[in-house]
């Protein structure tokens, strides 16, 4: 299958669509799940601002889906895909800073392969999930551990405000079930697998999420992150990167305590 980029992207302060090629971003009119076309504008990749490569109004999220994460804690395989759902607004680009809300103490990064939905998707079987896929991308599922141990809900474990790392491309042609997913702290890597090894496969997933939730074109699906983690420092850049996909890199900032 072609191998086709897009990204969202603000150029002399419009937000366009386009298609990346090599260093090119061809603009693109309209909404990339409704069928854009193309304008025949060009901008180069350096003179723009990447964003979050799609707006959802579902961001779903698995926990426990790779036996490195959850070995080490001796927690038994879930029976069904265990699920959870960040805020729409917790979603952040590359190269934008992960602030750590005021009492914020055990941030750390989860890297993970995100699916994009493509259409309307309800009920939908194992043998057609993958019909329901747009693309593939990146993310970093940011989980503030403390928050996530004694809270009842994650709200603002993992929902707090630029906790949803996504991008920076969405990438049509990849084998979502087997690609590299790596994260690198400072430069160091810290986690690296392959979706291979997921526990429940993306096209189980969308067909469990989907007999309860309708998903719609540009929802999202963080899948899982491999292995263990841990604490980011305010100045760190973490990195995560999927293969064929791309890289998200991210320095991490403390919050003001003035609000504005
Ligand atoms: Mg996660």
């Amino acid at each position: 299958m072609k191998i086709t980029r897009y990204v969202r992207y603000t150029a002399d302060g419009k937000v366009s669509y386009g298609v990346l090629d090599g260093e090119i971003i061809r603009e693109l009119h309209g909404n990339i799940f409704a069928g854009a076309e193309p304008t025949g504008k060009t901008s180069k990749l350096s003179n723009v601002k990447l964003l979050a490569p799609c707006e959802p109004l579902n961001v779903a999220a698995i926990g426990r889906n790779y036996k490195s994460h959850i070995a080490d804690r001796n927690i038994a395989p879930a029976p069904h895909p265990p699920l959870f759902w960040k805020p729409a607004s917790c979603i952040i680009g590359t190269d934008e800073n992960i602030v750590f809300p005021e009492g914020a103490n055990n941030v750390h990064y989860e890297a993970e392969m995100v699916v994009v939905i493509g259409k309307k998707a309800k009920n939908v079987s194992k043998a057609d999930a993958p019909g329901c896929i747009f693309g593939i991308t990146a993310g970093n599922d940011v989980s503030e551990r403390d928050w996530q141990k004694n809270d009842l809900q994650w709200f603002r474990a993992k929902g707090s405000d630029t906790f949803g790392v996504l991008g920076p491309a969405i990438v049509q042609g990849v084998n979502y079930n087997d690609l590299l997913v790596e994260s690198r702290l400072n430069g160091e890597v810290r986690q690296s697998q392959r979706t291979k090894d997921l526990l429940f496969d993306v096209d189980t997933v969308i067909s469990y999420i989907t007999q309860f939730v309708t998903l719609m074109p540009g929802d999202v699906i963080y899948t899982g992150t491999p292995g263990t983690t841990k604490p980011m420092q305010p100045g760190d850049i973490i990195e995560v990167e999927v293969e064929g996909v791309g890289t998200l890199r991210n320095g991490i900032a403390r919050a003001s305590t003035i609000m504005d």
